[in-house]
């Protein structure tokens, strides 16, 4: 049977309000779970927040202003390729709803790949460590990145657009889901366990996030995604703990101390830096060894 649909009208409602839609997800998003955090707390931070939360609001703002002063867009890119005809979907004729399923899932593939290199590679891990040095998680650690993760991010996304032909509509559609997705993974807030669970079939949960943040290396490097959870119970890569661990669990990097950990200048440095402490004889900008 062939399952093929109009995508026309539903292009062109999120190419006209695409980004709207975008800022509303992460800013929707953050009043929602931030009011959940509130409600169904998974652990109390005491006074960190007062630390953390100016250095994690400025790295957010720094970041938004780079995401848009970004030459090229992952949809132009994609644009370009789906006019010349290039990209394997393309090649292959693939249906377009088949394309836009195929692009979402393709999509998600390659972010959770990008994370992967960032705990891997040791120049990589130096720039993603400032989202990892965080001794709290919370919907502020969401957009806590050092902007060089971004910039770095695109070629690679751009590549693999191209290559592959994903649609604009996929990576627009994406781009929605994971700007909210992203807030809600970082929640500091206890859904109930069995939801957790059931949620976690398809798509990445606190829960399961919270385990990356861990300051355990076995952990972090485990549950990479950031959407759908697919690809760490596909690699080997997923990992789950009991509730009551996950309230207790130590979070962040040890080898950072909090003073660093929250202060902007020192985390916009700390990709270029060579950092020795808690008497630590191995270089700490290389992926470590617990
Ligand atoms: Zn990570």
């Amino acid at each position: 049977m062939e399952i093929d649909m109009d995508l026309a009208p539903l292009d062109q409602f999120v190419r006209l309000h695409g980004e709207a839609l975008q800022y509303a997800a992460f800013f929707g998003t953050l009043v929602l779970f931030g009011a959940l955090e509130l409600l169904i707390t998974r652990r109390r931070e005491g006074t960190q927040r007062q630390r953390r939360w100016p250095v994690n609001g400025g790295l957010t703002i720094i970041n938004i202003f780079v995401l848009a002063l970004l030459p090229v867009s992952t949809v132009a890119m994609a644009d370009m390729a789906a006019a010349r005809g290039w990209g394997l979907l393309h090649w292959l004729d693939v249906a377009p709803a088949a394309a836009l399923v195929a692009g979402i899932v393709i999509r998600s593939l390659v972010s959770w790949a990008i994370h992967l290199a960032m705990h891997k590679l040791p120049l990589l891990w130096r720039i993603h460590r400032v989202h990892h040095c965080d001794r709290q998680m919370d919907i502020s650690t969401t957009v806590r990145l050092h902007p060089l993760e971004l910039v770095i991010s695109l070629p690679i996304t751009l590549a693999v657009v191209v290559a592959l032909g994903l649609p604009p509509l996929a990576l627009i559609l994406y781009e929605i889901a994971d700007a909210g997705l992203a807030v809600f993974t970082h929640a500091n807030m206890r859904l109930p366990a069995k939801l957790d669970r059931l949620l976690q079939l398809v798509i990445v949960t606190p829960d399961m996030h919270r385990v990356h943040h861990s300051t355990w290396q076995p952990e972090t490097d485990s549950n990479y995604g950031a959407t759908l959870s697919i690809w760490d119970r596909l690699f080997g890569t997923y990992r789950v703990k009991a509730q009551h661990e996950l309230t207790a669990m130590a979070l962040g990097l040890e080898d950072i101390p909090e003073r660093q950990a929250t202060s902007l200048p020192a985390l916009l440095t700390l990709p270029f830096r060579v950092t020795r402490f808690l008497g630590a004889s191995a270089d700490a900008a290389s992926p470590r060894q617990h």
